[in-house]
């Protein structure tokens, strides 16, 4: 087996000597425009790690024992008896002890800077599942800071409130107990909902005759008066907090960092609401910070003017090209969320809902309107990203992508759908036939505590014993990528996400506050096991499959001779590992283009 790397290993030198000048050229272009202020030299040099287990994600799912690093790249993967003249005397030699060495993580889908912005300079809700603490965080905030004029905060969950504030969202009535005089606007965790006193409606000018924007819901009680929530578009009736540039800068250097702990290099950044952080990405490659392969998306905003904003994005797509910043996605909304009773399914909510008899749930958009934007978007060669959780909409979406795939010309387009909550089974096969990603979220995949109770089965009924597949994709042969849709996921851990995907069932039981299990088969939190998949299908969601989906493939995403050094050290081997223990893995060190990015203190580790 090994033979055969180092075979490959030699064709694939060879080629890269043919093109010896190119590659050359454009590596001294490259370091002569780069004048960063960076001491390269402490984290940078060239390496060997050895005396490891390394998965490579290559096409056989190849394991080899040591790789071989220069000047950023993968020059050797296979056995140490046959590193021979890779080796050389200044490389720097990582005795790994056993350690595992898998590609660097790639999430597809999450929000940057996550929760950073929230947790250095606002009210931070996230991570809290239940009610008193909910108040209470809230309410010490307030008593805490007395001489702010507003209150902004982020990340409360509407799974932590009952009765009707399950599915209307939480009173105002809460928050007028807690601070009549000042506004507080908070959003919620998965950024679907708004929740404000009534100082807030007051100064913002929003009244109960207010009309909500196309695709927005301005909660009402019986009588009609305001509830204290605003939904989707509607939440944009309010400013967004304000942030410095410098705060923001600080946010995302904060996050990139954070995501280097957990393994990651690379990301596609989905933009949050109001802009894509680009410039400041930017900002961070300038100073040598950005260690993580970003691919961005501007999010379209169906009342505006559509070609004003292609326009806007082909100008993004020419502005952000650089080493590590690629822009070519145009993100939709299609639906909403299930627990803004937002989401759209082929059949109506179930009564507990608190909607008419009939009610589906809302497109965000005219369908029509929508799937000519796709067929305009692929035309203009972007990606399209679209949100899609409800059954209903999903098959709308493919609709419209399956006439972008007629009346676009041809291309390579990678189109993705993410989220995909429920799917029709009829549909599953149409997204290997559209050459659509499914973008999943594993860690949504069981029956989450204090959530699916609450939401998923009153809302759904019976469809919530068959949500999130996942096998289901494999098997009818759909290019799978995994994602956090951070901060929606609070705290983005890929094992976390992997255990889930494998066993359909809780994982990071110390998260959710709940005991842990012995039995992957326990029935309270299990969800769907038919949609288990394997360890290695989820390496490669978040591996290969990723870097696909970044258009990346070529540079990243596996362990091959000639592509960036990019990789995740772990302490266990999650292929041998009792599926339960996946959560326990502990990421000792992330390199990124051959630079060491992250390195657990020991204490972190054991
Ligand atoms: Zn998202």
């Amino acid at each position: 087996m090994y033979g055969k790397i180092i075979f490959v290993s030699i064709v694939l030198l060879s080629l890269l000597l043919l093109n010896a000048g190119c590659t050359q050229d454009i590596i001294e272009e490259v370091s002569d425009e780069e004048t960063s202020e960076v001491d390269d030299e402490e984290t940078s040099s060239d390496m060997i790690l050895t005396n490891g287990t390394v998965y490579t994600a290559d096409k056989n799912g190849t394991i080899a024992d040591t790789v071989v690093v220069k000047n950023g790249k993968i020059i050797f993967v296979g056995a140490a008896a046959y590193i021979g003249d890779y080796q050389e005397e200044s490389m720097k030699i990582i005795d790994l002890e056993g350690a595992m060495v898998l590609p660097g993580m790639i999430d597809g889908h999450l929000h940057a800077p996550g929760t950073k912005l929230t947790e250095m300079y606002s009210m931070n809700l996230n991570g809290i599942l239940r009610e008193e603490e909910t108040m209470e965080t809230i309410g010490k905030y307030i008593k805490d800071n007395p001489n702010l004029e507003i209150y902004y905060g982020s990340g409360f969950s509407i799974g932590a409130f009952d009765g009707e504030e399950s599915n209307k969202g939480p009173n105002k009535s809460r928050l007028d107990a807690l601070c009549s005089d000042k506004p507080i606007v908070l959003n919620s965790y998965d950024g679907h909902v708004t929740w404000m006193n009534s100082k807030a409606f007051e100064v913002f000018g929003i009244t109960k005759d207010t009309k909500a924007p196309l695709g927005g819901v301005i909660e009402k009680d019986v009588e009609g008066a305001l509830w204290g929530t605003l939904k989707e578009s509607a939440q944009e009736l309010v400013p967004p907090q304000e942030f410095t540039q410098e705060q923001k800068i600080e946010a995302l250097k904060q996050f990139v960092s954070f995501m280097n702990s957990l393994g990651y290099t690379g990301i596609m950044s989905i933009s949050a609401g109001d802009s894509v952080p680009l410039e400041d990405y930017k900002t961070l490659e300038k100073n040598g910070e950005l260690t993580l392969h970003v691919s961005a998306s501007m999010t379209m905003d169906p009342e505006g003017d559509i070609e004003a904003q292609f326009e806007e994005a082909k100008i993004l797509r020419e502005t952000y090209d650089t080493e590590n910043i690629k822009f070519n996605t145009l993100k939709f909304f299609a639906d909403g969320v299930v627990e803004g009773i937002t989401g759209y399914l082929l059949e109506p909510y179930e009564s507990a809902a608190g909607k008419k008899a009939d009610y589906l749930g809302e497109m965000q958009w005219d369908v029509g309107i929508m799937q000519d934007a796709f067929v305009a978007a692929n035309s203009k060669g972007f990606q399209i990203h679209v949100h899609s959780i409800g059954d209903g909409s999903t098959r709308l979406v493919l609709d419209g992508l399956e006439k972008a795939k007629k009346e676009a010309p041809e291309g390579d387009y990678r189109n993705v759908i993410t989220h995909l909550q429920l799917v029709a089974p009829e549909d599953i096969q149409r997204f290997a036939e559209l050459d659509v990603i499914a973008c999943t979220q594993p860690y949504w995949a069981f029956k989450e505590p204090e959530w699916w109770e609450v939401i998923d089965a009153p809302f759904l009924g019976d469809r919530a014993e068959k949500e999130y597949p996942l096998q289901s994709f494999y098997n009818a042969g759909v290019k799978v990528t995994s994602s956090s849709d951070h901060p929606v996921t609070p705290y983005p851990n890929p094992f976390w996400a992997i255990e889930t995907g494998v066993t359909r069932n809780l994982a990071n039981a110390e998260f959710y506050g709940v005991e842990k299990i012995t039995n992957k088969d326990d029935p309270q939190w299990l969800l769907w096991p038919e949609e288990r998949v394997s360890v290695t299908d989820m390496l490669k969601a978040y591996t290969i499959n990723g870097a696909y989906q970044l258009f990346g493939e070529a540079e990243f995403g596996s362990i091959e001779v000639g592509k960036s050094a990019d990789f995740v050290v772990i302490d266990k081997n999650p292929i041998d590992l009792c599926p339960l223990k996946i959560d326990s893995i502990k990421v000792k060190k992330t390199i990124f283009r051959g630079k060491i990015v992250y390195e657990a203190s020991e204490e972190n580790i054991n």
